[in-house]
């Protein structure tokens, strides 16, 4: 079976998988579907690698969705020949072929509500960090609402589906360049901008 047949099922298998968990409309599915998927960068971790992260700042609430979401593509990698794997965990002093991931809480540079930003703007990356500004305000909101407000509808799994796009930037995809595509959460909004930056 030639090679880009595979990446079109690999990438098909990774849009249902975090399509149905995230629940985007998926259907009616096409077996053509590089249809919707993000341009790839190969701007992400190694085959294989395993990658300990740290989450930080958030709370009780949010915690367990950002954890949710590293471990479905922890178990989308196993399907997807990247085999990278997610650890909530310092890497050991005997580590090989890892890298570390910091989700925390601040201001991000792009004034998004949440960016990742790597260590390399080209090739493999050893590090990333994901940053939610929690204080961030939906443009044009009058009186402001928060982008994650406690009180809205959709705040139980935000987190998950911000985190599940954010992590899709350290696995090497970028952003869809039109609306939200079938590889699930990779739309071009929130931040459209972000590429502009620094690899957001
Ligand atoms: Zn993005």
């Amino acid at each position: 079976m030639p090679k880009k047949h595979l990446a079109i099922r690999s990438c098909s298998l990774l849009a249902l998988v975090l399509g149905v968990l995230t629940g985007f409309a998926l259907f009616p599915f096409r077996s053509d579907a590089q249809l919707g998927c993000p341009p790839v960068s190969n701007n992400g971790w190694t085959k294989c690698a395993t990658v300990y992260y740290t989450i930080t700042g958030f709370d009780g609430a949010q915690t367990p969705q950002i954890n949710s979401a590293l471990s479905t593509w922890g178990q989308a990698n196993f399907g997807n020949n990247s085999h990278v794997r997610f650890l909530n965990a310092a890497p050991p002093p005997n580590a090989e072929n890892y890298g570390t991931l910091t989700v925390q809480t601040g201001a991000t540079v792009s004034g998004a509500p949440a960016e990742t930003v790597k260590d390399t703007r080209d090739g493999p990356i050893a590090d990333a960090t994901i940053t939610f500004d929690l204080e961030n305000i939906i443009p044009g909101t009058s009186p402001p609402q928060l982008v994650y407000d406690p009180g809205v509808v959709g705040y139980n799994s935000i987190f998950t589906k911000v985190t599940l796009h954010e992590a899709g930037h350290t696995m090497g995809l970028k952003d869809e360049p039109q609306g939200a595509g079938l590889c699930f959460g990779q739309s071009a909004e929130p931040h459209s901008n972000e590429w502009n930056l620094w690899a957001k």
